[in-house]
């Protein structure tokens, strides 16, 4: 089916240069992610941001919170890029990033990005001058900055000043609609107040984070209707596990499909012992489900019933899943356009030669009282029957074997 003719078209913004990545201007919509290590302990922040990076984060942010972070930003850079991993950092600055900025230029000029959150880079008369400060560094040393409005921490008092008009007004409006319009006018003018002091516009990302679905929602599509440039999407405070996946995810869905957004992250609360990694994995999928961008293939798995009591189906649907991901490091280079490989692993006939069909290569496995015998599809034709204790192994080789042969053949006509 083509995704044409399902999807709004991508809202027209201006692209921006961020390290060797573009944001917006038409450019395939960017996963970013961000640490969670102290940045001062360099060997920490480094092995993060590699591991990020090695998962598919095409831009990672850092805190640089106090003079030890920004003193470590240069020696982080520095490692990584002798170690290979040219992940675009993007520095993250609240209160103080004026006076560390400028204190440490080899840390600006280290970062290819600056965020900043109008809310809180100062209060009242140096609120402006801060600002200006900022804004001059990112000027002075080429970069990009994103302005990145948080509801946690709204400017106050342009919240004050837009209530006040609104309670003089002949019918007021709901408060929580003023919330979500200080929210767009923070970004609005900042943005504006930035290219006043002379940053370009193809320097500018705006962002607008609510922790409510449908608030952002109607921030986003708000902002969208009001600015060309370029927007960084994200449910914030999302929260743990399910929850978090389920809320970004319906409120990014939304507005990519609407056509808004040139990047995005999912900000999930990591659950004790789970990788930071999870937070690229599940914006990688949200893309790749939506039929945006292909990242890794993707597993098409029946959800089990009544008709498969062994959970034979699911280990093997689980073990594919988690062999293509080990893979795909080696796949990318080697196999060009295997992200788009799709995979079927079905629990028995009622769907599962359908099922199987429609993807690249699929198995039905048998379900209660049928033949125990699993039959593969390739290219949506019948190739062989697998039977006995080692179907995983033999489907998994099957698996190599397809993905070797047909995007192998690619790479080598391409040479
Ligand atoms: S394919 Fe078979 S096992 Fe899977 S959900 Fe459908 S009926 Fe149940």
């Amino acid at each position: 089916m083509s995704t044409d003719k399902v999807y709004a078209p991508r809202r027209a913004s201006i692209g921006v240069r961020v390290g060797g990545v573009t944001v917006g201007g038409g450019a395939p919509i960017v996963v970013q992610s961000m640490t969670n290590t102290d940045t001062a302990e360099v060997d920490a922040t480094v092995a993060q941001v590699r591991d990020l990076w090695e998962a598919g984060s095409e831009l990672v942010r850092i805190t640089v919170n106090d003079r030890r972070a920004a003193r470590a930003v240069p020696e982080i850079r520095a490692r990584l890029d002798a170690e290979g991993c040219a992940a675009p950092l993007v520095g993250d600055f609240h209160y103080n990033g004026h006076q560390l900025l400028t204190e440490f230029p080899d840390c600006a000029r280290a970062l290819d990005k600056y965020r900043i959150n109008p809310g809180n880079v100062g209060r009242r008369d140096k609120r402006d001058t801060q600002f200006a400060m900022i804004i001059e560094q990112a000027i002075a040393h080429g970069k990009p900055v994103r302005i990145g409005v948080n509801w946690g921490s709204l400017d106050e008092e342009l919240v004050t000043r837009l209530m006040d008009e609104n309670a003089a007004r002949p019918e007021p409006r709901d408060a929580a609609d003023v919330v979500r319009e200080a929210m767009v006018v923070s970004a609005l003018e900042s943005a504006h107040r930035a290219e006043e002091l002379g940053l370009a516009r193809d320097r500018i990302i705006l962002s607008c984070k609510m922790s409510g679905v449908s608030d952002l929602i109607a921030v986003y599509r708000d902002l969208a209707a009001r600015t060309d440039h370029a927007l960084h999407l994200g449910l914030t405070e999302a929260g743990m596990g399910s929850k978090g996946i389920v809320a970004s995810a319906s409120a990014l869905a939304i507005l990519l499909q609407e056509g808004i957004g040139d990047t995005i992250r999912i900000s999930l609360t990591p659950e004790p012992g789970a990788p930071r990694r999870k937070e690229v994995e599940v914006a990688q999928e949200l893309l790749q489900s939506m039929g945006f961008r292909s990242f890794i293939p993707l597993v098409t798995a029946c959800p089990g019933c009544g008709r498969t009591t062994s959970t034979l189906f699911q280990q093997l649907a689980q073990d594919i899943q988690a062999h293509i991901r080990s893979q795909m490091p080696v796949w990318r280079r080697k196999y060009p356009g295997s992200e788009a490989l799709k995979v079927a692993v079905m629990g028995c006939i009622v769907n599962g030669p359908g099922e199987s069909k429609h993807a690249d290569i699929g198995i039905s496995l048998p379900g209660n009282g049928e033949d125990p015998a699993a039959p593969v599809f390739i290219d949506g034709q019948k190739v062989s029957t697998l039977r006995g204790p080692s179907i995983a192994e033999e489907f998994q080789a099957m698996v190599e074997e397809y993905v070797a042969r047909r995007f192998g053949e690619a790479a080598d006509a391409a040479e």
